[in-house]
């Protein structure tokens, strides 16, 4: 997948970059290493490929959660 435009503002200076990404959830935080996604420069925008969206997902305490009621 190769992302052209900005899904949110539209701006054509979107660039694919590679790296961690950090997020917390409910005071829990966590860190995906190795991820590739696209940042517009312009509005802080991320677009995150399938790819990745798996990665997130798997170290989520949210979706470990989720899994954890089924
Ligand atoms: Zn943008």
């Amino acid at each position: 997948m190769d992302i052209k435009h900005c899904p949110s503002c539209g701006s054509s200076r979107i660039k694919k970059v590679r790296g961690s990404l950090s997020r917390t959830f409910e005071g829990e935080s966590y860190t995906v290493p190795s991820l590739t996604y696209h940042e517009c420069p312009d509005c802080g925008e991320r677009a995150y490929e399938p790819d990745a969206v798996r990665k997130i997902q798997a170290k989520s305490p949210a979706y470990r959660k989720e899994l954890a009621v089924r």
